[in-house]
């Protein structure tokens, strides 16, 4: 079983509200392959809510309201997740910063890309799972 940003299912769970459907995506899920999770809100985060960027192992949204901490939470609770349903590989959204893998915005809200993790990526790949991207798929 993989596990797959919900946003990339078609869920509405982007912090825009905009939908990052990926049809490939959409399939696995349907095939019964893959489980669609939202780090974000299952850390307690609404939907809509403000952009948010990490800045060292810190998040931050773009009021500057500091949510690592829900960031953590959601990462935790997918991780949980990914050991009950003894999952291997997990496909996320690119450049995100809970699942984006290995290229993430800068924190100066600026749309500059850095290398790097977002938290829920860097979690998963440290517990030996492995991450693609939507654009690598
Ligand atoms: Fe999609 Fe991940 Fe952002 Fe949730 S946290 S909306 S699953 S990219």
């Amino acid at each position: 079983m993989k596990i797959v940003s919900a946003c990339l299912a078609g869920i509405d769970c982007a912090y825009d509200c905009k939908l990052n459907t990926c049809e490939k995506v959409v399939e696995l899920v349907k095939k019964g392959e893959a489980l669609p999770l939202c780090p974000e809100q299952l850390g307690g985060l609404s939907t809509p809510r403000p952009p948010s960027e990490q800045k060292g192992n810190k998040v931050f949204s773009i009021e500057g309201k500091e949510v690592t901490k829900e960031f953590e939470k959601g990462a935790n609770e997918i991780l949980k997740i990914a050991k009950l349903v003894g999952c291997k590989e997990a496909i996320l959204k690119a450049k995100s910063p809970s699942c984006g893998s290995g290229k993430v915005y800068d924190g100066s809200f600026s749309g500059t890309l850095i290398e790097g993790d977002g938290i829920l990526a860097a979690l998963l790949k440290k517990n030996g799972i492995k991450v693609l991207t939507d654009e690598e798929i």
